[in-house]
């Protein structure tokens, strides 16, 4: 047993982080920050298994690549910013899809804030990187902050007398006085810490599809410029579609109950889709493309004594900016080690409520989904909200409701509880119910599949 007095970081304590993604550089470089300005010098090794540097699989962390308004902000804040070198394209606007629409919502602010980035050095048959990765850039910030990289797989982890131990591939056992998670959700390692006495539990989690259509810079362009792609279509087993456009990629990305093999081909050959990228199958089929899980939401006990989990193995963000949670995690938890201790008790105290807040957000974003995903069956409900959308880009930012309860959910920028409140207002119920009940009336006109630009 602990004497809880000791369970604090001090001068030449060693930490021990298991993943290199965000989650583990955000920790990594914001406990080195802080430990700076309390005089303390921390010795903290990050292992890492993959080689960002490298294209395809053996460099890629599977993700869609978008990073939310509200996280390049907080980085500009926290004095990390984004390089050309690392962000593909800017993202201004949205274009919605749905059987027979398509509306363009623009940013509230008319600003580019939202980046599209490669998590590695590029697909699978990249010729050129001429884009660095995102996850490669964190890190470099985390070792240029004072950490040092451990390229090895990590294998092993026990606590012996109290204290972490770590072992790695090819390496002997080091020990740790704390232990930190960020192996991200599709790792296996995840059964490690489940196997450590703690009580962890792993969040479930869903498959999902990502695929990089190589369409080339001039395509990509001239057919996406600066905005993503969003499908609300009524597809069986999926919940969200998009296209997201890099450089010379443009990621899809399908995310639903049952994605499968058929869920990507029955998208591919929707009439909306072959609308937009008539190519789109024939570019898929040699694509590099992945099906990684997505986190659903909770760990149970993501922390223990000198033990804590952050990013996607301890709480994320719903379907949404999972970049951005794992940058709220790493940071509570390297506050709570510095500042307060590294028990089960001050975990519990100062860090369980920062994922306590995700989750709860989590639940609101669950509500959300399901209320789009019913409409997505009522194919005239999804005409109204379009509709609604259409007429409002001419107003001023505050008053495009639908358009910005759409773009904060798809591109993550406010927390759920926001969107959802913004739902309850009496405006933008009347006016929903309004252009709904027009959206029926066109469907009884023979509202077909002619595709319509609603707005441009
Ligand atoms: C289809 C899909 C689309 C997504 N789109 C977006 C998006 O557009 N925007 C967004 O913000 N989020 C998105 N996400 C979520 C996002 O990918 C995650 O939330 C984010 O990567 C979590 O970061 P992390 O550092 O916790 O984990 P990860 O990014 O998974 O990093 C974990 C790291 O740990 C390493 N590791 C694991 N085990 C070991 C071991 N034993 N030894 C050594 N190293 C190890 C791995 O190699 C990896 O580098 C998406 C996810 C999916 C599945």
């Amino acid at each position: 047993m602990n004497d809880n007095s000791e369970l604090k970081l001090n001068n030449g304590s060693r930490i021990g982080v298991i993943g290199g993604g965000p989650a583990g550089s955000f920790f990594s470089h914001f406990l080195l920050r802080q430990a700076r300005l309390m005089d303390m010098d921390l010795h903290v090794d990050i292992y890492e298994s993959r080689d960002f540097l490298s294209a395809g699989p053996k460099g890629c962390n599977m993700c869609a690549g978008v990073i939310s308004e509200s996280l390049v902000q907080a980085l500009s804040i926290e004095g990390i910013n984004l390089p050309t070198s690392v962000v593909q394209r800017g993202i201004d606007s949205y274009v919605m899809h749905s059987e027979t629409e398509t509306v363009t919502i623009r940013t509230p602010s008319e600003e580019m804030r939202i980046a599209t980035v490669h998590r590695g050095s590029g697909p699978k048959g990249i010729r050129e990187t001429r884009w660095k990765s995102f996850d490669r850039h964190l890190l470099e910030i985390a070792i240029e902050t004072g950490a040092n990289l451990v390229s090895r797989r990590v294998k092993g982890i026990s606590l012996s007398d109290g204290k972490p131990l770590i072992c790695a591939k090819e390496g002997e056992a080091q020990v740790y006085d704390l232990l930190v998670g960020a192996t991200g959700i599709n790792s296996p390692s995840l059964s490690l810490f489940e196997n450590l006495g703690i009580g962890y539990k792993r969040p479930s989690t869903r498959k999902t599809s990502i695929t990089e259509l190589p369409l080339g810079l001039d395509a990509v362009s001239e057919k996406f410029g600066s905005s993503m792609h969003v499908f609300l279509l009524d597809l069986e087993g999926l919940d969200f579609a998009a296209f997201i456009p890099k450089g010379e990629f443009v990621t899809m990305c399908l995310i639903g109950d049952g994605v499968s093999r058929e869920t990507v081909d029955s998208f591919l050959d929707h009439p909306s889709v072959k609308h937009l990228l008539p190519n789109a199958r024939s570019a898929a089929a040699e694509a590099c493309h992945c099906s990684p899980n997505i986190s659903l939401g909770d760990a149970a006990n993501p922390f223990g004594d000198r033990v804590v989990m952050i990013g996607d193995s301890g709480v994320s963000r719903l379907n949404k900016d999972g970049v951005g949670s794992a940058y709220r995690t790493a940071k509570a938890a390297a506050k709570t080690a510095i500042f307060e201790g590294i028990s089960s008790d001050d975990f519990r105290k100062h860090y369980w409520p920062i994922c306590r807040k995700i989750s709860r957000d989590n639940r609101l974003g669950s509500l959300i989904f399901t209320t789009v995903n019913m409409m997505k069956g009522a194919q005239f409900s999804v005409r109204g909200s379009l509709r609604m959308c259409q007429k409002e880009q001419l107003k001023q930012g505050g008053q495009r409701r639908m358009s910005m309860v759409f773009w904060d959910m798809f591109t993550g920028s406010a927390p759920y509880r926001e969107v959802f409140m913004r739902t309850l207002h009496p405006f933008f119920f009347s006016r929903l119910a309004w252009e709904v009940a027009m959206g029926f009336r066109f469907a009884g006109d023979g509202g077909s599949m002619v595709r319509r630009e609603l707005w441009k």
